[in-house]
């Protein structure tokens, strides 16, 4: 993490930690007001009441005495209320501008087109817009609560077009979740897979809801019935362990302490990737990565910017950062690359990869190129393997 991430995170903190604070500048604003409002209140009644009075009173000097007294009072509550919301407003102006200091203006001072020199295509907003689309579709369509998920889809495809196709699945994963969230396995067990790890969470799941309710007989048939045939039939023997907390449970303490909304997670997410899996569905949103790459990235950004200004090296691929930087794994696992062994250079749509009878892989070009364009057999560059053009196949990655 960069020095300008670490401060951000300090100063944000501690306006937070300010912020909810029942003494918090902002609050303390929020209280005095109502404080006068009331007491405005009260002095409008005392008003009212005197208007009245005066109606049918001869005591007009009296009368006037109290209500030059109201006025005195809502003059000095005026005054207070005034002088403690400026008070505080200073306070929170200060710690807000203080904010800026240390950071925002930092990060406004740099400006991103200073250093990626590139024009953006004139069609980069609409995929902006699409990957926002993509994400409200993976991330918020389960906490919405929709029963007839056509609007969701009609909403995404209107303002972000996302594709109805997409969208659609999006739903009804968002459907199975909720249902599995309000404790109904049932959907969610028709559509897994037979013999997935999702399976045998989902037994797990139901196991613990019977045993929550206190059926102890019901839960231990489920396990006997459910889990021994998975593990034979699946082979999974190590899961095996995972049953054992389960079933002492069962047999020992009254009380439950496992932890059922833990299991439902693990079930949520595990669905949720054999889902997108299963539909070629990204599981993480684009957005989501991308915006995280930037946050990382930023800090070469900027070294970037004042080493550009110094030696005068320019941007000149398009495509491509002229620094490396160095991302954790969730966020670069999902773009497979390869180089071909011999060209020596990453296969594109264009050159694809294919695999030999031997299974070793080398790009499009080369196969054309050792197999004389389909005319004659060769051997393979990594083993010796006699291979052919005609029986390579094209091959696509897939991150599992
Ligand atoms: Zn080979």
């Amino acid at each position: 993490m960069s020095e300008l991430l670490k401060t951000l995170e300090a100063e944000f903190s501690k306006i937070k930690d300010a912020e909810s604070m029942s003494d918090s500048p902002l609050k303390k604003c929020l209280t005095e007001t109502s404080e006068f409002k009331m007491n405005l209140k009260k002095l409008r009644a005392h008003l009212t009441k005197q208007i009245q009075e005066e109606a049918d009173s001869e005591n007009a000097d009296k009368l006037a005495r109290k209500r030059q007294l109201i006025i005195e009072k809502l003059h000095k509550n005026y005054r207070q209320w005034e002088h403690g919301v400026r008070k505080q407003g200073k306070v929170a102006f200060q710690q807000h501008n203080k904010f800026n200091k240390v950071i925002l203006n930092k990060i406004y001072d740099f400006d991103l087109d200073d250093v990626y020199v590139n024009p953006l295509p004139p069609n980069a907003r609409e995929y902006v817009e699409q990957a926002v689309g993509l994400h409200i579709s993976r991330y918020n369509m389960s906490s919405v609560p929709v029963e007839d998920g056509s609007d969701m889809v009609d909403y995404l495809e209107n303002v972000y077009k996302v594709d109805p196709l997409i969208s659609k699945k999006f739903v009804d994963m968002a459907q199975i979740i909720r249902e599995l969230r309000a404790g109904n396995l049932e959907s969610c067990m028709a559509w897994c897979t037979e013999g997935s790890l999702l399976e045998f969470e989902l037994h797990m799941l139901k196991a613990m809801y019977f045993l929550q309710s206190g059926d102890k007989i019901k839960a231990f048939n489920y396990v006997l019935n459910s889990i021994p045939g998975f593990l034979k039939k699946t082979k999974k023997h190590h899961l095996r362990h995972k049953v054992a907390p389960l079933l002492a449970q069962l047999v020992v303490c009254s009380q439950t302490t496992f932890d059922i909304s833990n299991q439902r997670e693990k079930c949520i997410n595990l669905f949720t990737q054999d889902y997108c899996a299963r539909n070629k569905l990204s599981f993480n949103s684009s957005l989501f990565l991308i915006v995280m790459s930037g946050i990382i990235s930023f800090q070469f950004f900027i070294k970037y910017r004042t080493i550009r200004a110094a030696s005068h090296v320019d941007w000149s691929t398009e495509n491509e950062l002229p620094f490396n930087v160095k991302l954790p794994d969730f966020l670069t696992k999902f773009h497979p690359i390869f180089i071909c062994p011999v060209l020596k250079e990453e296969t594109t749509t264009e050159n694809p990869p294919y695999a030999l009878p031997c299974h070793h892989i080398i790009s499009k070009v080369s196969l054309d190129k050792l197999s004389k364009n389909g005319t004659c057999n060769f051997k393979c560059p990594y083993c010796p393997i006699m291979a052919a053009r005609s029986r390579a196949e094209k091959v696509s990655f897939v991150f599992l």
